[in-house]
């Protein structure tokens, strides 16, 4: 059995991936070919947003945006304690502070209550000048955008939804990568939507923004690419990678983001009453980036991910350590503390998930985790 079978994927999809690869193959236009600006068009109608960027990767994604928003020394950033790497790497990057702040036990999510004390404990401070939240959409559910977007008008903050996991996610009929001021995702092969390589996108409805990002992506052109007028880097995605996407994203809508959402349902059902299962609350649809149990204690966890690991069953820990913990931000200033965050990483537990799992399988690995957990 695999955490995310990708081979499966290519079976089903293999005649026409097979064909849009080829298709680029005898145009040799391997960089900015036609497939690009279709992925791009078709991505940003998804979403609903005016422009979709697409770039190299979905760190560079948010690189971007630190540059399009001209985050620098000096300047806070807020970002989840709980989360991928990148999200306050990229702060760093840009040359100012991430300010980690918590997430609630329920969604994995931002928890307004810490993420406003954190900003009120930097403008009190006054060292820094807060700029934005980077709000996450973790494991596949979109953050909370009515709280966010309402402390964000309060301290006058910009917001990036940072959707790596999120794509095809939704709350009510608005998809992720239409929140906050700008969003980003992943094409990362495992992500929701995924490519064979790297990959990433921006989603803007600002002109000007989209235009800025189509400079900086090409080493700051101007009109044309050997006229550079700022300082920009070397980020985009490849056509091989938008043919196939083109091909992939058509499979996400028909079929693959209902699947993962009905394995989710059939988790739900078979562990309620045995595990912490994720909350998804009411309006919200994820597209199932992780399906992430919660156990009693790190001891439990290791028990049951050694018993699954001895039947073939996969699994895997997203995160093992909080952001304030890593060597790289250890000098950093802890503002807010994050006792969520310090939890989940010594409970959390993310199971097989993907559209071609089968009920068999999901039967299977519920089986042995009641074995595990109750039989002793
Ligand atoms: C994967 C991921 C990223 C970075 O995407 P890459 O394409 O790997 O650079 C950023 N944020 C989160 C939450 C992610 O999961």
């Amino acid at each position: 059995m695999q955490f995310r079978d990708l081979k499966e994927q290519y079976n089903v999809l293999e005649k026409d991936i097979n064909k849009a690869i080829q298709s680029v193959l005898s145009k040799c236009n391997f960089i900015s070919g036609d497939e690009v600006g279709e992925l791009e068009e078709l991505l940003a109608e998804y979403v609903g947003i005016k422009h979709c960027v697409t770039c190299g990767n979905g760190t560079d994604a948010m690189s971007m945006m630190m540059m399009a928003w001209d985050i620098h020394e000096g300047d806070a950033v807020f970002v989840p304690d709980f989360t991928f790497f990148s999200s306050g790497e990229i702060v760093a990057h840009a040359g100012a502070v991430p300010v980690f702040y918590d997430v609630e036990l329920e969604t994995y999510n931002a928890d307004i209550n810490s993420l406003e004390n954190a900003i009120r404990l930097v403008i009190e401070e006054g060292n820094l000048r807060p700029r934005a939240i980077i709000a996450v959409d973790l494991f596949g559910l979109p953050a909370n955008y009515t709280d966010l977007e309402r402390l964000a008008e309060k301290y006058n903050l910009r917001i990036l939804e940072d959707s790596a996991q999120g794509f095809g996610g939704k709350i009510g009929v608005k998809r992720a990568g239409s929140f906050g001021d700008a969003a980003t995702t992943s094409f990362f092969p495992a992500k929701p939507l995924g490519c064979y390589g790297d990959g990433g996108a921006i989603f803007t409805n600002d002109d000007e923004t989209a235009k800025y990002l189509r400079s900086i992506a090409v080493h700051g052109k101007g009109k044309v690419k050997y006229d550079n007028i700022r300082i920009g880097m070397n980020s985009r995605l490849d056509t091989l990678q938008a043919a196939i996407l083109k091909v992939k994203l058509e499979a996400f809508k028909r079929y693959e983001l209902y699947n993962v959402n009905k394995i989710a349902e059939m988790y739900n059902e078979r562990l309620k009453d045995i595990v912490t299962l994720p909350v998804t609350p009411e309006g919200f649809y994820s597209s199932w980036a992780q399906y992430t149990i919660q156990l009693n204690s790190s001891g439990q966890r290791e028990k049951l991910q050694q018993y699954l690991r001895k039947h073939n069953i996969p699994t895997a820990v997203y995160y093992i350590k909080p952001m304030h913990s890593q060597l790289a931000f250890s000098r950093n200033k802890e503002y807010v503390e994050c006792k969520n965050t310090e939890k989940l990483c010594n409970t959390v537990l993310s199971l097989p998930m993907h559209p071609y799992l089968s009920e068999k399988d999901c039967d299977f690995i519920c089986m042995n985790i009641k074995r595990c957990l109750l039989d002793s």
